[in-house]
C-alpha cells in the first residue's frame, strides 16, 4: 500500500507546526524522516495514525481518502502499524501475549510459530515470559516493535524505535527491521533524530526543519548536494562557515576563498554574508601568523579531529594520519580543495 501525505499544515493554538507537507510512501519503501527536536515529526506520524484530527490537507491510502479535515477514522480502523515513543504495552499481559494480541483470529499453531519467530528476530525470546514493566526501556521498544511487525500491516509509522535501545544492538536491530519490513513489503515512515540511523536504513530521508520539508532525496543525493545548512552539518558530515563576498573572494574567520571555487556562487552579490559548507577531510594547513589557532586535537580511531579556533567560531578538521602541528599553534588554512557548497544567504 502506497500512504501519500498531501498539503497537510497543523496549528496547536497559535503556533504553526507543519506548513504544507507533501510526500509519498511507496510500498515496501523506507522512508526515515529526521530534524531538530520540537520540528512536527512526531505531530506529522500522529496525524497520519489517527491520533491526531487532520486540519488542512489529506491522507491517502493508495489514492483513496484515509483522512480529511472531515473524515477522521479512529486509528484501530486504518490497518496502519504503529510504535511510538510512549509505547503502550499491555500492562497485565505476558511479553508473548502482548506481541500475539493482533494475531488472536489465527489458528493457536500458527499463532505461536509467529510469535516464537517474531520474538526470535528482535532478539526478546527470553524474556517472553515476563511482564512489561520488569523489562529494561530497550526490551519493551522491540517488543512493541515485534508486536507491531507480526500483524505485516501495510504502512508502518515508528517513532524513535531503537531510542532507547544500547548502542551494539541497535545496529543489528535497525537491519532485522529493514530486512522484515522489505519482506512484508511494507510502506514505511519512521522518525529519527540519529543522522547515521537515518542513512542506513532509509531509502529516502525526509527533512523537517520547523515544520517544513526542506528536502526529500536517497542518503546519497543529501549527502553531495545538500540544500539546507541542518542537512549538511547532520548528514552530509561538512562543517559550515560564514564568510562576506568582498570582489573576487569570500572573506571568513578561517581565511579567504575564492568565489569560483564554491558551488552556487552564481547566487553569490558584493557584500551577501553567506554560510557555505565544506569537507572536513579536504582542508590542509600549515603553521603561519594567523588569527587561527589549533584548539585541541582529538583521536577517534579512524581519523584526527583537528579544532581550528577563528574569532568565534570552531571549525573542525580531518586528518588521515596525525598533524605535525601543535595545540596552541597559529594556522592557516587551505580552503581551496575544500569542495565548499554555498548553503544559506543570510
Ligand atoms: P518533534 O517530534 O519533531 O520533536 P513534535 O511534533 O512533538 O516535534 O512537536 C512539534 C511542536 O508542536 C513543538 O513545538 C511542540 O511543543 C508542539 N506540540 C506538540 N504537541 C502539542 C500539543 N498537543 N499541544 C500543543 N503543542 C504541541
Ligand atoms: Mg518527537
Amino acid at each position: 500500500m502506497r500512504i501519500s501525505f498531501e498539503h497537510i499544515t497543523h496549528r496547536f493554538t497559535n503556533e504553526s507546526v507543519l506548513q504544507d507537507i507533501n510526500l509519498e510512501i511507496d510500498r515496501g519503501e523506507i522512508v526515515c524522516i529526521i530534524g531538530p527536536s520540537g520540528s512536527g515529526k512526531t505531530t506529522l506520524l500522529r496525524i497520519a495514525a489517527g491520533l491526531e484530527r487532520v486540519q488542512n490537507g489529506r491522507i491517502l491510502l493508495n489514492d483513496l481518502l484515509l483522512a480529511n479535515s472531515e473524515l477522521h477514522p479512529p486509528p484501530e480502523e486504518r490497518s496502519i502499524g504503529l510504535v511510538f515513543q510512549d509505547h503502550v504495552l499491555f500492562p497485565h499481559k505476558t511479553v508473548s501475549e502482548n506481541v500475539g494480541f493482533g494475531l488472536r483470529n489465527v489458528r493457536e499453531k500458527e499463532r505461536l510459530h509467529k510469535i516464537a519467530l517474531g520474538l526470535e528476530s528482535m532478539r526478546v525470546v527470553d524474556v517472553s515470559d515476563r511482564y512489561p514493566q520488569t523489562l529494561s526501556g530497550g526490551q519493551q521498544q522491540r517488543v512493541a516493535l515485534v508486536r507491531a511487525l507480526i500483524t505485516e500491516p501495510s504502512v508502518m509509522l515508528l517513532d524513535e524505535p531503537f531510542a532507547s535501545v544500547d548502542v551494539p544492538l541497535r545496529k543489528q536491530l535497525r537491519e532485522d527491521a529493514r530486512k522484515q519490513l522489505k519482506a512484508n513489503d511494507t510502506a514505511t515512515l519512521i522518525v529519527t533524530h540519529d543522522p547515521e540511523e537515518a542513512m542506513a536504513l532509509a531509502d529516502r530521508v525526509a527533512v523537517l526543519v520547523d515544520g517544513k520539508l526542506v528536502q526529500t532525496g536517497t542518503p546519497k543525493e543529501l549527502w553531495y548536494s545538500p540544500k539546507h545548512p541542518f542537512i549538511a552539518k547532520t548528514l552530509s558530515g561538512l562543517q559550515t562557515l560564514r564568510g562576506k563576498v568582498q570582489g573576487p573572494r569570500l572573506r571568513t574567520a578561517f581565511g579567504d576563498l575564492s568565489l569560483s571555487l564554491i558551488n552556487g556562487r552564481d547566487k553569490l552579490r558584493e557584500n551577501d554574508r553567506a554560510e557555505i559548507g565544506i569537507r572536513p577531510e579536504k582542508v590542509s594547513l600549515a603553521p603561519s601568523e594567523s588569527p587561527c589557532f589549533v584548539r585541541d586535537i582529538r583521536f577517534f580511531g579512524q581519523k584526527y579531529v583537528v579544532f581550528i579556533q577563528g574569532d568565534r567560531d570552531t571549525l573542525e578538521l580531518h586528518f588521515e594520519k596525525e598533524p605535525s602541528i601543535r595545540i596552541g599553534e597559529k594556522v592557516k588554512l587551505n580552503l581551496a580543495s575544500a569542495q565548499a557548497t554555498l548553503l544559506n544567504i543570510e
